[in-house]
């Protein structure tokens, strides 16, 4: 047995074979096509060679583990003929004209979220069958050898580094924790595996060839555990067992109020990069979404995504929350989250660079088309918008003057939106905190990015795993800006939340209650944690 120490991202216990994340497969990603007919024609030729390599699997497992054994792979020539599916995928690629791994993807993940929600537990296994199968057809079609989790049941993604666009891509479903030999834990990558809930490790020195390996993730401790002996194991699969029930325990939280002994209210909202993480926040009974990173709508893509495609994600996300408060962020681009087709210029300090609103105050047709989106999206739920970086209040004024054009475009267009909508400004510049008096006066609400807020402050780079130890969010002059935040927010009549990883920190609950905050925005997995750590303040 080997012992490897790392740094903690995301705590929990996982039990599993390691593998190693295979880069530079095909991702895929959504392209249009000019001519269906011969995407059309490349979708059948995937579908047979699916169908022969089934065949093929089919013989051979009844020569190998008999035929009850290699029922599964007529189960899947069966599905790979399912005329919904073919239908679905056919309808995509002809009516949207898309690429067919794009219409696969899609078709394969609606169908198998289908077949998991459904009450019949045989129905509900066909969801992984349904993955199973498109899968193949995509790994067909892009000539990729395997998945980037290159294997059919969940193991312990071991990998050199995560980028955002990566991590956001993998299929979370077959992962049950990340280790990364790099990465720091205020990276976006960090964040995304605390919104998917999976435990996490940084800063581990992996031996190469612990590909398939037996391990254990002590997400607690922040170590790897290679080839566990038998005692480690058994100790290891008790935390876990204990860690489940400690979130059983959590689900009777479930419809409870978020107050305190003394009567005190406290809105809690998650966090989320997508459409597919609503399902957690709903699952962990979010009062609402306090931060929606919309640039991951940006980077999961390899060009701008349209109007109507914002338009779609907003509205989906803004429905299913049904009238609970969504707050979307504008695009919050560069520093570490970097896309290729923005053609950013080299910048020597990035983090203090051509980023977030600056990017949006500059390339006002960028801003307006998401904007558009939003409002558009407005009439559909409960939505309020919020910029990143400010700061100054020129930088607000003109943001709602291009609002108040928008709303104006669409006024004349006859199309709806929310007319009460809020607008809010993320403080996560000391800029910000200092005029927080007279921004107030310009917005509905603040919600403070403490990520951001500790790296300007302190003048630490949060992605420096060498300054980890000394970044530190508690530091006194971030608790006497936050504050300084709410003060001000509420002296001009604004409400006030943190929607940083700081809001999580259960250490600092009371005193957040104490400033006045009115809001804390955290990753799903968070949100029943803190009701508990709520009410059990005075
Ligand atoms: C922050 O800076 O605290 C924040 C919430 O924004 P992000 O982490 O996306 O930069
Ligand atoms: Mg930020």
């Amino acid at each position: 047995m080997k012992k490897i120490f790392g740094k903690s991202v995301f705590g929990g216990i996982a039990i599993g074979d390691i593998s190693f994340l295979k880069k530079d497969e095909a991702q895929v990603k959504r392209l249009h096509v000019d001519d269906t007919e011969t995407e059309m024609k490349r979708f059948e030729d995937a579908k047979a060679t699916a169908a022969e390599q089934l065949k093929g699997l089919y013989d051979k497992a009844l020569a190998e583990v008999g035929e009850a054994n290699a029922a599964i792979f007529e189960v899947h020539q069966m599905m790979l003929e399912d005329l919904d599916f073919i239908e679905s995928i056919t309808n995509m690629i002809t009516t949207q004209e898309v690429n067919a791994e794009y219409a696969v993807a899609v078709t394969g993940e609606n169908f198998s979220q289908m077949f998991a929600s459904m009450d019949d537990d045989y129905m509900k296994e066909r969801a992984a069958d349904v993955k199973d199968i498109s899968e193949r057809i995509i790994r067909i079609l892009t000539g990729a050898g395997g998945n980037e989790v290159d294997t059919d049941k969940p193991v312990i993604l071991v990998a050199d580094d995560l980028a955002p666009s990566e991590t956001v891509q993998l299929d979370k479903s077959k992962i049950l924790a990340f280790v990364t030999r790099h990465g720091s834990s205020n990276s976006h990558t960090a964040i995304l595996a605390r919104t998917m809930n999976i435990p996490a490790i940084i800063g581990v020195d992996f031996p190469e060839d612990c590909n398939g390996k037996k391990a254990v993730v002590d997400g607690f401790e922040g170590s790897l555990y290679i080839d566990p002996d038998t005692d480690t194991l058994t100790v290891m699969e008790k935390r876990r067992q204990e860690e489940l029930e400690k979130r059983e325990m959590l689900q009777k939280l479930k419809g409870q109020e978020n107050v305190t002994k003394s009567g005190q209210k406290i809105n809690l909202y998650a966090n989320i990069g997508g459409v597919s993480d609503v399902v957690n926040v709903l699952q962990n009974d979010a009062g609402g979404i306090g931060l929606f990173r919309s640039e991951f709508l940006y980077l999961e893509k390899d060009e701008y995504p349209t109007e109507d495609e914002q338009f779609q994600v907003y509205k989906s996300v803004a429905e299913t929350m049904a009238g609970k408060k969504v707050i979307i962020r504008t695009l919050d681009i560069g520093a570490d989250k970097q896309i290729g087709y923005f053609n950013l210029a080299h910048e020597d300090n990035p983090a203090m660079g051509y980023r977030a609103i600056r990017i949006c105050l500059d390339r006002i047709d960028i801003f307006k088309t998401q904007l558009r989106a939003l409002f558009r999206a407005s009439a559909f739920g409960n939505i309020s918008i919020m910029f990143p970086m400010i700061i100054s209040v020129d930088e607000v004024r003109q943001i709602k003057e291009i609002v108040n054009e928008v709303k104006a475009e669409l006024d004349e267009a006859g199309v709806p939106y929310k007319e009460d909508l809020e607008l809010g400004i993320m403080i996560e510049t000391p800029a910000a905190v200092m005029i927080s008096d007279e921004l107030a006066k310009e917005v509905d609400f603040f919600s403070v990015g403490t990520n951001d807020l500790t790296q300007y402050t302190l003048a630490i780079d949060r992605q420096n795993p060498q300054l980890d130890k000394i970044y530190d969010s508690h530091h006194p002059a971030i608790l006497r800006m936050l504050q300084m935040i709410v003060d001000n927010a509420h002296k001009a009549g604004a409400w006030a939340g943190i929607c940083g990883e700081l809001g999580a920190d259960l250490t600092l609950t009371e005193t957040f209650l104490k400033m006045g905050f009115d809001e804390l925005s955290v990753s799903p997995s968070m949100i029943l944690p803190l009701r508990q750590k709520v009410r059990e303040c005075e």
